[in-house]
């Protein structure tokens, strides 16, 4: 059976949203989003799903127990949090991130470029990147090469190419961080093809790399990117350097992006994804499969999610509110405290209440998730879009 299998795609025209424009011929009828199942050595995920982030090989604040329990269908590990510690010799000593983590399902590992440039001193030239831990201050040298030999030792099932990630309104920037992931990925595919050869031993199996697919908000970019990307030897894709639908080009460059990718083969929407507008409008326009950190990340700091939009817990109106947030959702917050319990816990910084507040948080985002991947099936989605952006948005 092959990598990625499309069970039901879906052109919904029932839509009670803008469809953003784009500068593409390709045909605006062609159906993007779509369920499907990504095979790996560590069992399938159903999509569209949304991937824990688990950065430091730990979605933070959960034990596998919980991510079991809120069924999470995958993590995604950070290659360059994992370099700096424990480091991927120790992890591939361990057996492999599973082995290491005891974690059973399918892992994502991320390239690191995104994180590297995010330093400060991060110098990038035309063979890689040069940083300063900010663990230690040792100066590192990250290369395609050695960023797949990383993810290698790491050993997650799906890998990501080595590529410039930017976060700028600039297009000259965008375009050079564009052409160095293309000039980057040759080395990417040859490491991959030789370290996969080493791969086919028993204790490692297969692993999958999907090329990262750069250009900003800057639909020429985007267009040729994808344009280079979309023949190349690689089991599916990311799309990077996207932060949020609320850049109303946003969707517009999702949908660019994917009408010109292959059909056939998975996308990832790289690090974005931490609200239901990201999720809708990521799966509408064809991505499979999401991380953020932004759910876990606003649990720790009081902002949950509900129906009706974020609460923060912290509020003072909070403090003797006897309910829970939600009775209908699933989650061991919900199922078991009130919100004046909540509100507490984080009044008097208990490690607890950021615990509990991120269980519910990623319930809600996978349960959410679970509901779309529904309504493909079903023919839905455009009702189910509707109604919980109404509700959520007001
Ligand atoms: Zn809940």
């Amino acid at each position: 059976m092959s990598f990625f299998t499309i069970k039901k795609q879906s052109l919904e025209t029932d839509l009670d949203t803008e469809i953003p424009q784009t500068t593409t011929t390709a045909s605006q009828k062609r159906p993007l989003m779509r369920a499907g199942i990504i095979k790996t050595a560590h069992g399938e995920i159903e999509t569209p799903a949304f991937v824990g982030a688990a950065t430091c090989a730990t979605v933070k604040a959960l034990t596998n127990r919980h991510l079991e329990t809120i069924k999470t269908p995958a993590i995604l590990v950070n290659t360059y949090h994992l370099l700096l510690t424990p480091g991927p010799e120790l992890i591939a000593q361990a057996g492999g991130i599973n082995k290491f983590t005891n974690w059973q399902k399918p892992t994502f590992s991320d390239s690191g470029g995104f994180q590297m440039l995010s330093l400060p001193d991060a110098k990038v030239d035309s063979d890689g990147v040069t940083f300063k831990s900010h663990r230690n201050g040792d100066t590192i040298r990250m290369t395609p090469e050695s960023s797949m030999r990383a993810q290698w030792q790491i050993g997650a099932d799906i890998h990501m190419a080595f590529d410039q990630a930017a976060d700028s309104r600039d297009h000259s920037i965008m375009k050079q961080a564009m052409l160095r992931t293309h000039a980057w990925l040759p080395e990417n595919l040859e490491t991959h093809e030789l370290l996969k050869h080493q791969a086919e031993r028993d204790s490692k199996p297969y692993q999958s790399l999907y090329a990262v697919v750069q250009g900003g908000l800057f639909p020429d970019l985007r267009q040729t990117s994808a344009e280079f990307m979309k023949d190349q030897p690689v089991d599916g894709f990311g799309i990077g350097s996207l932060y949020t639908t609320e850049t109303p080009e946003t969707a517009a460059i999702i949908k660019l992006t994917n009408e010109i990718l292959p059909v056939e083969k998975p996308r990832h929407l790289l690090g974005m994804g931490s609200e239901p507008r990201d999720l809708f409008l990521g799966v509408l326009y064809g991505c499979d499969t999401f991380d953020c950190v932004g759910p876990t990340r606003l649990a720790r700091n009081g902002a949950l999610y509900s129906k009706t939009g974020r609460i923060n817990i912290k509020n003072a109106k909070y403090r003797d509110y006897f309910a829970p947030l939600d009775e209908t959702c699933p989650c061991e917050l919900c199922q078991n405290h009130t919100l004046a319990y909540l509100h507490h816990l984080f009044k008097t910084d208990e490690i607890t209440g950021k615990i509990l507040a991120t269980i519910h948080n990623e319930t809600f985002v996978i349960d959410l998730m679970q509901k779309i991947r529904q309504s493909i099936q079903d023919d839905t989605f455009g009702s189910l879009m509707t109604n919980f952006m109404n509700s959520y948005y007001n």
